[in-house]
């Protein structure tokens, strides 16, 4: 068994990571951290419990930890962090110089030599970490995974651009509150309402997707070359983000073609069989009302993403369109972490 860590351990995606490592094959979790409100105090005191699924009984009587390399466990082997980007900043680093980080927080998400991989993507990016390690002195180093919005996207674009040339993308989120964290939307704010603003999140989609649908000539990533745009919205939804998203081919095609590279979509993850790799990382729906949230948010234990609504475009030359629903806390959050984790032992370790 592989000892982990987590960092923002009673948080949102912190209480994710623990249902998800709950009775993991490989890893075992021994360590748990959190600010200095929790630090002391058994997880069960610490932690408002917000999932549905119980707290494992493994977990509740773990005293939380500083967040800090000196008060971890060494016997821990992986640091999950789900730490605020701005403080993962500085601490995710102090971690690397011993630990492999796995680290969902946008902190060092596009730096040089730190991976942001999503397996079934760019598993390739993973061989940055040598040099990140040389170039840092670190025994350990970080991998990252993509903000929640751009995981669900890149997914089902991966299958596009392996097969088509693609010329332009646009997409259009409807994002769950979630995304935001526990205290991150006041109900006055979100109820009855919705809010056209994320910051930063446009930039992060656009960026991001690029960079992961590009590839690595063994110094530097040359992102994927078409021009995508992203319109990035908060909606009343507690789980699951919904996103409609327009592509532009450069030439003619077949959509039964695109709904088969789509839906026959598999990857390495699904090759080396890795605990949490679901069977298809693409689901294609053909009833008209589906994707929804509530509905599909939980397909492949929430590491599929559900499309739906696929259509020829008719206001430009060469488009179609669908609509995906993506789990931003497992697939785009915990769960992306933990699958980088498993490649990572896989791979690496
Ligand atoms: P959250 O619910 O607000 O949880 C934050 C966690 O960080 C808590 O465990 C908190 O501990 C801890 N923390 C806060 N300040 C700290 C400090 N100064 N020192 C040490 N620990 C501190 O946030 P979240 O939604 O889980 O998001 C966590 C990270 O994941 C963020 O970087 C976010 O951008 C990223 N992310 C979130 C999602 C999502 O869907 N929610 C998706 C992708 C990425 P206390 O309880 O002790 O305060």
């Amino acid at each position: 068994m592989v000892n982990v860590g987590i960092l923002g351990a009673t948080g949102m995606v912190g209480q994710r990571f623990i249902q998800l490592l709950d009775n993991h094959p490989d890893f075992e979790i021994t360590a748990l951290a959190a600010s200095s409100r929790s630090a002391g105090k058994k997880y069960v005191d610490a932690t408002t419990w917000y999932l549905n699924e119980e707290m494992p009984e493994s977990v509740k009587d773990i005293v939380v930890c500083e967040t800090n390399p000196e008060d971890m466990d060494n016997d821990v082997d992986i640091v999950f962090s789900s730490l605020p980007t701005e403080f993962a900043a500085k601490v995710e680093k102090d971690f690397a110089k011993d630990y492999v980080v796995a680290s969902n927080a946008s902190a060092h998400r596009m730096k040089k030599n730190i991976p942001l991989v999503i397996p079934e993507v760019n598993p390739q990016f993973l061989d940055m970490i040598d040099l990140q390690q040389k170039e840092n002195n670190w025994d350990g180093f970080i991998v990252t995974n993509p903000n929640c919005s751009t995981i669900a996207l890149t997914l089902t674009l991966k299958p596009i651009v392996d097969n088509f040339s693609v010329n332009a993308i646009r997409v259009s989120t409807m994002q769950a509150i979630s995304g935001a964290g526990y205290n991150g939307v006041p109900s006055m704010a979100i109820l009855d309402n919705l809010v056209p603003y994320i910051g930063s999140e446009e930039e992060k989609m656009e960026s991001e997707t690029l960079h992961l649908l590009g590839d690595y000539d063994g110094e530097k990533v040359v992102n994927a070359d078409f021009k995508l745009s992203a319109s990035c919205h908060r909606v009343p939804v507690i789980d699951g983000h919904t996103e409609a998203v327009f592509v532009e081919l450069d030439d003619e095609f077949d959509i039964d073609d695109i709904k088969d590279k789509m839906s026959s979509f598999k990857a390495l993850p699904q090759e080396l069989n890795l605990y949490s790799a679901p069977e298809n990382p693409v689901i294609v729906k053909d009833e008209m009302d589906r994707p929804q949230p509530r509905m599909d948010r939980n397909a492949g234990n929430g590491m599929s993403v559900t499309v739906g609504r696929l259509r020829k475009e008719q206001a430009f030359d060469n488009g179609f369109k669908y609509v995906l629903v993506g789990h931003n806390t497992i697939r785009g959050a915990a769960g992306a972490s933990v699958l980088n984790a498993e490649l990572i032992n896989e791979r690496i370790l």
